[in-house]
């Protein structure tokens, strides 16, 4: 029958939003070519993302759940804390770690109980066990880490050279990249911090896991990178498929908001804002849906956006961190002083639906890949604030190379710390002074989105990557 001979692939996800919201798209875009898709997911995970698949699989998209009970108790984590955001502290990450990898026999028993096996894996790069679950049933696994090519790069020519260990804290020239740019050893990820002796030992056992994998599939598309993506090609003998952006596979306004978590507004309230700002005008400020930023540099953020003059939306996330920035707003009454052009979001955005509209006139990000290039593939110009890991690679890529964006820390050198007026200056640049900026940022949306239609190089990656998976199974 047909549905034996279509493909078909696992799909792992772990649960923070940056890894789980661009896996999701990976799972639609497989089955919108025609793979079969089951997504391995635990209960938290299948009512965040839930609705999101509901609507592919309502279309006729050959996609599935399949739910694993989650081992809280046993590994010391609270009852329904699946993903980094939520977990109370972040020393509990081993053990979140821990609790996805024993989900291996629950699904390598799945796998024995079916008719055929599964013809790929696609897995988050942060879970082991897929790998030694692909060995034992002699399955390809492709991997996939949320990073663009450049990134991929500067992580592996700062880990071959090791240079970053023998320099102190002034800049050094990252080494024998296309570009020249320079890092600081504090602006490193943790992967390349020597004193972490417990997330190096775990880092060890992933480079080992990544360089074992079949192949990796990145969110990105060629023309965005070129240089980058060839260079990455020759370090992993090939196999790397560009097939983003990904956030382009959502072509309707209902699939923007429900992407990721339940939305704090309402779409009709956030199109009805939007919708009565002049194009072009509005800053939209988000911070990802993993940092802490601390009460007095969320203020400072607070009185630059205020001091810019310009309509501004400001997503303020929830939780315990935020709390006494909530207090301040209160008592300051800052929501009452900026009402006439300000939108606060507290909670969870619909933040491709904002980005999609013709108001936005730039995105301050916190510079998590997957915010940096969904403002890139809607062609809006970035104002950066990276906060930690690979954000500050992704900040040179955006300001050094792309040229799409301008540093909110760079206007005043004032170290890590956030300034008001970096800010207002930061956001001048780019709304008024930034033509070349927003000019680069357009064309380079416009590529982004030839990239993934029919023909496009992201499209045509996509099915070289099920051609290849498909050889592979005849063999
Ligand atoms: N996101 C969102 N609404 C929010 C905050 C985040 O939709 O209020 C989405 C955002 O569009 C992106 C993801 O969450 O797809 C965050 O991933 P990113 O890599 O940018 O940063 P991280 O949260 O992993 O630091």
């Amino acid at each position: 029958s047909n549905e034996h001979n279509q493909l078909h692939f696992l799909v792992v996800p772990i649960g923070s939003p940056g890894h789980y919201i661009p896996i999701i798209d990976i799972a639609k875009l497989l089955a919108q070519h025609g793979v079969r898709v089951t997504i391995i997911s635990t209960p938290v995970n299948t009512r965040r993302y839930g609705s999101v698949l509901d609507q592919a699989i309502q279309s006729g998209l050959p996609i599935r759940f399949i739910e694993f009970p989650f081992p809280y108790a046993e590994f010391g984590l609270p009852e329904g804390c699946e993903s980094v955001d939520d977990l109370p502290s972040y020393a509990l990450i081993p053990a979140l770690t821990n609790a996805y990898n024993s989900l291996q026999q629950e699904v390598e028993h799945y796998i024995e109980k079916l008719d055929r096996r599964p013809d790929c894996i696609v897995a988050d790069s942060f879970i082991l066990w897929p790998g030694d679950t692909a060995k034992k049933f002699q399955v390809p696994r492709v991997i996939f880490d949320g990073m663009s090519c450049f990134t991929q790069m500067c992580n592996h020519v700062l880990y071959q050279s090791k240079v970053y260990e023998n320099v102190g804290e002034d800049s050094f020239v990252v080494p024998g990249l296309p570009d020249r740019f320079e890092l600081k050893r504090s602006q490193l990820p943790s992967a390349l911090n020597p004193n972490l002796k417990y997330t190096n030992d775990f880092f060890e056992k992933l480079r080992v896991s990544e360089s074992e994998a079949y192949g990796v599939v990145v969110n990105s598309f060629e023309e965005l990178e070129q240089a980058y993506v060839d260079e990455f090609k020759k370090v992993r003998g090939g196999k790397v498929w560009c097939i983003g952006p990904l956030s382009l596979c959502h072509n309707d306004e209902s699939e923007k908001v429900q992407r990721g978590n339940k939305s704090s507004i309402s779409k009709h309230e956030c199109l009805e804002w939007l919708d009565s700002q002049e194009t072009g005008s509005v800053i939209y400020v988000c911070l990802g849906s993993v940092s802490r930023v601390e009460p007095e540099q969320l203020i400072e953020l607070a009185l630059g956006l205020e001091s810019s003059n310009k309509p501004f939306i400001w997503v303020i996330r929830a939780g315990p961190h935020t709390i006494k920035v909530e207090q301040w707003i209160d008592e300051q009454g800052y929501a009452e002083r900026t009402k006439d052009r300000a939108l606060l979001i507290h909670g969870w955005a619909p933040q491709l639906l904002v980005l999609s509209h013709h108001a936005i006139g730039g995105f301050l990000t916190h510079c998590g890949w997957n915010s940096t290039f969904e403002g890139v593939a809607l062609g809006v110009p970035l104002i950066t604030l990276p906060l930690f890991q690979e954000q500050f690679y992704n900040e040179k890529q955006v300001v050094q190379v792309l040229r799409i964006g301008v540093s909110v820390r760079d206007q005043n050198k004032s170290g890590m710390a956030i300034k008001s007026d970096d800010v207002k200056k930061a956001i001048e640049m780019v709304i008024e002074g930034g033509e070349d900026i927003r000019k680069r940022a357009k064309e380079l949306g416009k590529m982004a989105r030839n990239a993934v239609e029919e023909g496009g190089s992201s499209y045509r990656n996509m099915t070289r990557l099920i051609e290849d998976i498909k050889k592979y199974a005849r063999t």
